[in-house]
């Protein structure tokens, strides 16, 4: 086959579907390309969608498309080997359209998106390994496929191949990433009864809970685990930077069976049995490990452009909208007949004035501040929940005492000064 398109996209995640969605919609020849067996079958997510992003793209999506549970509420707990403090926010509205966000399971909703882009208008082929991008004069025309014959050629060609990105890398868009750069996360999928469910997590039909877990779950080392309620089964994960699992010399899957059993936990999960056990990796590198996004006829988009927010959570949100952003600048191309680096960088300019890139921005210091120094979640998480111990008992003491005691053994086991710098930097990374 050497049939041309208006466009290639390769990689059927959030990413990709935006992009071919929204350039079929408008009527462009786009060709879908997916090496899993459907789309989603390779592809592992904590499982929090956000509305926003993919109503930009489909009005009202949730009115079809398969979901879990609407958010109502998101916890977040400092967790130490006894003992947890929780915040979080619950809220009533977020249960209503428009919705806030959605626990999904990502084989099936992927599925559903790809299906709304070809019936846009866009060709999906499945199990088709992209092998490189053809490169002529300096310009990407086209993609060379697993399968015989399978040379395609197009205008432009998107990268939404995701966080290893090969073909990003074939073009020098980026080099090797660093250990310090991705997140290996692993997570199991546990099927429960949905009454037990909303039992544990104090929810009513079609309510959902999130909760993300600091401190002891990656047994003190930079990283989080999360806790998702879907309907009838929950996503329990854990991850760490690649650097921070050598230098602690973790195990994955150890530190989600830790997770698992560990005492705060293990009562969400009784009774629990795991359907689905996967492992994949984040980008997490932020602003400064966002590569070239544009070239003469080729953009990237989703993890293959490093477009994630780990402190909040959001990938799949940026995978969309960047690649909304893309199609948006590919119509534009497609309308001058101008496929060029100068043309395509109008996505580059579209993505740095997003959202998308002031967030990472606005984070671009904290893993490296986190995971240079580890006191924040080795030392500080325990320490907060020995205070919160101590005052909450009620022991005769007076609070005002309680208070001055609670301040002493900081400063003594810390010192005031080492406390106050911590807490400066600790606010500078994520003001
Ligand atoms: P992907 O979803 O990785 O899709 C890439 C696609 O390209 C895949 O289908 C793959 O099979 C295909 N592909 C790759 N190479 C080729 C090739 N050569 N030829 C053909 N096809 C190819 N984000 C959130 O918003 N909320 C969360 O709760 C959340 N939790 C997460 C938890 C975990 C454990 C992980 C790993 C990630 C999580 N993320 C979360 C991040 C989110 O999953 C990603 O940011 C998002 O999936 C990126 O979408 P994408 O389309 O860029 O890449």
């Amino acid at each position: 086959m050497s049939e041309k398109f208006d466009v290639i996209v390769v990689g059927a995640g959030p990413a990709g579907t935006a992009c071919a969605y929204v350039c079929a919609k408008k009527g462009l020849n786009v060709l879908l390309i997916e090496r899993g067996e459907y789309p989603g079958s390779k592809n592992v997510m904590g499982g929090v969608l956000y509305r926003k992003q993919l109503e930009d793209i489909i009005p009202e999506f949730w009115k079809e498309a398969p979901l879990e549970r609407p958010v109502i509420e998101q916890r977040f707990w400092m967790m130490d080997k006894e003992s947890v403090i929780q915040f979080g926010y619950k809220g009533l509205e977020w249960g209503e359209e428009p919705y806030n966000n959605f626990t999904v399971l990502r084989a099936q909703f992927d599925q559903w998106f790809a299906k709304k882009a070809v019936e846009a208008g866009a060709l999906l082929i499945n199990e088709t390994v992209v092998k490189e991008c053809i490169v002529e004069n300096g310009k990407v025309i086209g993609v060379r496929t697993d399968r015989p014959d399978g040379e395609l050629f197009a205008n432009v060609v998107v990268l939404a191949d995701g966080v290893n990105s090969l073909l990003g890398k074939q073009l020098g868009f980026h080099k090797e990433f660093r250990p310090d750069e991705v997140a290996l996360t692993v997570m199991e999928v546990i099927n429960l009864p949905k009454d037990k469910i909303n039992d544990r997590f104090n929810l009513s039909e079609n309510q959902g809970c999130t909760i993300e877990i600091f401190g002891d779950s990656t047994k003190g080392n930079l990283g989080t685990a999360f806790l998702y309620t879907n309907k009838e089964s929950l996503n329990i994960g854990v991850g760490t930077t690649l650097s921070s699992m050598t230098k602690a010399k973790l195990k994955p899957y150890e530190l989600l069976d830790y997770l698992k059993t560990h005492p705060m936990v293990k009562p969400y999960l009784e009774g629990g049995e795991s359907s689905e056990y996967l492992a994949h990796l984040i980008p997490e590198g932020g602003y400064r490990s966002v590569p070239k996004v544009a070239g003469n006829g080729v953009v990237a988009i989703g993890d293959a452009a490093q477009l994630v927010n780990a402190i909040h959570r959001e990938g799949s949100n940026m995978a969309m909208a960047s690649g909304k952003m893309a199609a948006e600048t590919i119509i534009l191309a497609n309308a001058e007949g101008n496929f060029s680096e100068s043309s395509l960088n109008r996505y580059r300019e579209a993505l740095y004035e997003s959202f998308i890139i002031k967030d990472l921005e606005k984070y671009k210091d904290a893993a490296h501040t986190f995971e240079k120094h580890p006191q924040y979640f080795n030392d500080y998480v325990p320490m907060m929940n020995r205070a919160a111990s101590k005052f909450f008992t009620v022991d005769g003491t007076p609070k005002r005492e309680k208070q001055k005691e609670i301040m002493r053994s900081i400063t003594k086991e810390k010192g005031s000064i080492k406390v106050l710098q911590d807490l400066y930097r600790a606010w500078k990374a994520v003001k």
